[in-house]
């Protein structure tokens, strides 16, 4: 089979390997799709520690090729999705249920071998089922929905609050979705980009905002602003200083702000906890999707998310090689590699 390795920081190449065979409580899955996520962008250029050699990609979906002896539930030819953050269930934070806490924390397609490849090897339990009917590619954003999910549950959204979500990628517009789930009454999406925000609009938001447009502070949180006063919840979900700062500023009194977005290591950001006391602003922060692989799959199983509007293109693994080592193209949402297509 064909597998996309990284073999070292800033060098991936496309490897003919012999397809592999799941152990007892595993199954080999014909991938369908697999997203580049910026982390795969982070992997290769040593921003994030991986293990080389590895196939990376750990957003993906496919059918099951074949199961270990050990298997139940599972049988070849059903449509799965992999969750590939893998915690051990021993250490202290795994005992407490916070598995994305996991001291021992291991990721398919960063430490094992993933998703840009012909097939890949999940262990059971991080499977969950999807419906034969489903399109091929959706089963590829139930990661990042799982992720955003977790941030949704933290930020303990009330029917009718207000929320803000800054940055129009994928993230971004799976969150706006979960916003109106939730029951938000106004959802304000901070996009630079026209198209993500009129896209917003038609998957669930209120209105867009171009924080290219003038200050985001006061067209939104002053008097005359969209929201006077901010948002009851505000998500980061663009993951720069500027955004991170703004943030608990576009949030209400007494109102949540949750970080999604992933800043460089090292990288410092600057907050007046003055401000945030005497608001009571809760500034909390969302890492991975513990316990929510199987929420985000039934959400996207029903439909109730959408994902099609999120395909910016379809690729090849050997264009992939290109993809995930330049900058993601102007105005993408997501690219998704599906191997032998
Ligand atoms: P992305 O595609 O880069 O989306 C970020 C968006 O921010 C861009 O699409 C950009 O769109 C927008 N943006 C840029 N400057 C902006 C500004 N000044 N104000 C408002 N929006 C701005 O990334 P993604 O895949 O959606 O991921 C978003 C973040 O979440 C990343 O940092 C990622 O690492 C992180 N993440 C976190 C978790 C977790 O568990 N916490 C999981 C997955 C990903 P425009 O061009 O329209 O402005």
């Amino acid at each position: 089979m064909k597998a996309l390795f990284l073999e070292d920081v800033g060098r991936l190449t496309l490897r003919d390997v012999e397809r592999p065979v799941p152990g007892p409580a595993e199954l080999l899955v014909r991938v369908e799709a697999c997203g580049i996520c910026g982390t795969d962008r982070h992997l290769f250029r040593g921003e994030f520690p991986a293990r080389p050699p590895v196939t990376l990609g750990h957003e993906f979906s496919g059918v099951i090729e074949a199961v270990g002896n050990a298997v139940t539930g599972f049988q070849p030819s059903m449509r799965v999705t992999g969750d590939p953050n893998i915690a051990c269930g021993h250490c202290a934070q795994c005992q407490k249920g916070r598995v994305n806490l996991c001291l021992n924390l291991q990721a398919i397609g960063i430490h094992r071998n993933g998703g840009f490849a012909d097939y890949v090897v999940i262990p059971q339990n991080q499977t969950h089922a999807l419906p034969e009917t489903l399109d091929p590619l959706a089963g590829a954003f139930c990661e990042p929905l799982a992720c955003c999910l977790h941030g949704v549950d933290l930020a303990k959204i009330a029917v009718g609050a207000s929320v803000v979500v800054i940055g129009g990628g994928v993230i971004g517009l799976l969150t706006v979705q979960l916003a109106k789930l939730a029951g938000a009454s106004r959802i304000v999406l901070v996009t630079r980009s026209a198209a993500k925000r009129d896209l917003a609009i038609r998957l669930g938001a209120t209105d867009g905002l171009d924080p290219a447009g003038g200050d985001v502070e006061v067209r939104l949180s002053s008097p005359e602003g969209l929201l006077p006063g901010g948002a009851d919840v505000v998500f980061e979900c663009a993951g720069l200083a500027e955004t991170v700062e703004q943030a608990p500023r576009l949030t209400a009194r007494g109102g949540t702000c949750v970080l999604l977005g992933v800043l460089p290591a090292g990288e410092r950001v600057t907050f007046e906890p003055f401000d945030l006391l005497f608001r009571e602003v809760a500034v909390i922060t969302s890492f991975l999707n513990p316990h929510t692989h199987r929420r985000a799959a039934a959400l996207i199983a029903s439909g109730a998310i959408r994902v099609a509007p999120l395909v910016s293109r379809t690729i090849s693994l050997a264009q992939a090689v290109e993809a995930i080592s330049q900058p993601a193209g102007g105005g993408e949402i997501r690219a998704l590699v599906v191997p032998g297509g």
